[in-house]
């Protein structure tokens, strides 16, 4: 079981004070906290073999080389891949990008992309690039729990179809999509499947040869490392076939005056010096889970979702949106009269942080029929004692506003 008092104690920036209370963090879906192993990490780097990477023939280079590419092997084995199948980006969405350039590239008119309503605008506005080819983007449904409406996936899923990209985890529901079974109804039809696994990765155990998707996204300032490092995963044989989005040093094999050829995965697709400190501290932080383990991660974040719908959902004139059965730690909510951002801010009074707005999901909110949001997200270091608080601030939101009974 996690001790997420133990665990605290690794994370500074906890201790933190805000508006004269103890800060409650539950805004884990937009970004999680760092433990001082990750932020020590990448200053131990700048302190004592900062350079550049794969072109030093120098101890330095050699260091920071080798600690580079001993990220990506931890990265590889934290979701059961290959290095060589684990290339590193911006974030997630900078992956979902190098994808949809590539279907760009590819794709022809008349040809088809199945999204679902429920997904982060990340997966949705880089594939609406392809409508201007005359590819047509199906978006699936969901049903009244929050969860995705497979029969109408499936009905949309035909020879047509191309690619077919779904969230794992919905950062608004909290729904666990059911991947596997979406790769298998995406592979029947000779579809490609990209995973949106921004808020699976962190938070539960994810095998890319169970799931047997092609392509998986997702971002390490959300599992406690910094921000600026994503990741693109990507089977072999796949990777090979996407083109490079972008290009110059380090990506090539040979250049020519007009022609050149690129290196080889997953180097093709990293040109440039690359983001070398955040890739050495986002090793830490998978360290980090893997030391928590990622069943005692699910298992705590389970726990803490059901105490706070519990809790929450017998509150009168609170709605929670997304109660499906398989679900992750984001909660999102309403209060019957009062605009999610005031929520957010009553809240933040009380040293709690929340999210409020549209959270990347506008095509989510016109289907919910709401303007925004409020959400409390769950990670390893939060505990019931601040959902309690939540809980009390929620009260009070009522108070201010005089609603419910
Ligand atoms: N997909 C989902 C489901 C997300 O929750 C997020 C971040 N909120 C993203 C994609 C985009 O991640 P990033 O901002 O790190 O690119």
């Amino acid at each position: 079981m996690i001790n997420a008092m133990k665990i605290r104690e690794d994370f500074p920036i906890l201790r933190r004070k805000v508006n004269k209370r103890q800060l409650a963090y539950l805004d884990n879906a937009a970004t999680t906290q760092k433990p001082k192993q990750v932020i020590d990490k990448i200053t131990d780097y700048y302190m004592n073999y900062n350079a550049n990477i794969h072109r030093g023939i120098h101890k330095l280079s050699e260091e920071a080389t080798e600690a580079y590419e001993g990220s990506r092997g931890k990265t590889a084995k934290f979701v059961n891949a290959q290095s060589r199948e684990i290339v590193f980006t911006k974030n997630t969405t900078e992956s979902l990008n190098i994808l949809a350039y590539w279907a760009f590239r590819t794709l022809k008119k008349g040809d088809e992309v199945v999204v679902s309503i429920m997904e982060h605008h990340s997966n949705i506005v880089p594939w609406q690039m392809l409508i201007e080819k005359g590819v047509k983007l199906n978006i699936a449904g969901i049903r009244k729990d929050g969860s995705l409406d497979i029969k109408n996936l499936q009905s949309l899923v035909t020879k047509k179809t191309k690619i077919v990209s779904i969230a794992h985890s919905s950062n608004v529901l909290g729904t666990i999509n059911p991947v596997k079974e979406i790769g298998r109804i995406a592979h029947d039809a000779g579809a490609i499947c990209v995973i949106d696994g921004a808020q699976s990765v962190p938070h539960m155990p994810v095998d890319m040869k169970t799931l047997d998707c092609d392509f998986l996204a997702f971002s390490s300032h959300k599992m406690l490392g910094p921000t600026g490092i994503g990741v693109l995963y990507g089977k072999e044989d796949m990777l090979k076939s996407v083109t490079p989005f972008l290009r110059g040093g380090d990506m090539i094999k040979e250049v020519f005056q007009q022609t050149a050829s690129w290196n080889d995965i997953p180097w093709k697709f990293e040109a440039g010096t690359p983001n070398i400190a955040d890739v050495i501290g986002f090793g830490a932080a998978v360290d980090y889970l893997n030391k928590i383990g990622m069943k005692e991660v699910r298992k705590h974040e389970e726990e803490l979702t059901k105490y706070a719908i519990k809790k929450m959902s017998p509150i009168s004139g609170v709605t929670i949106h997304g109660l499906a059965a398989e679900r992750g730690g984001a909660v999102s909510f309403s209060i019957d009269g009062v605009h999610p951002h005031d929520i957010a801010t009553i809240l933040d009074g009380e040293g709690i942080a929340i999210r409020s707005g549209h959270m990347c999901a506008q095509p989510l909110m016109a289907h919910l029929n709401v303007p925004a949001l409020a959400r409390a997200s769950f990670y390893v270091y939060n505990m019931k004692e601040e959902i309690d608080r939540l809980i009390v601030g929620i009260e009070k939101v009522k108070k201010i506003f005089k609603t419910g009974r």
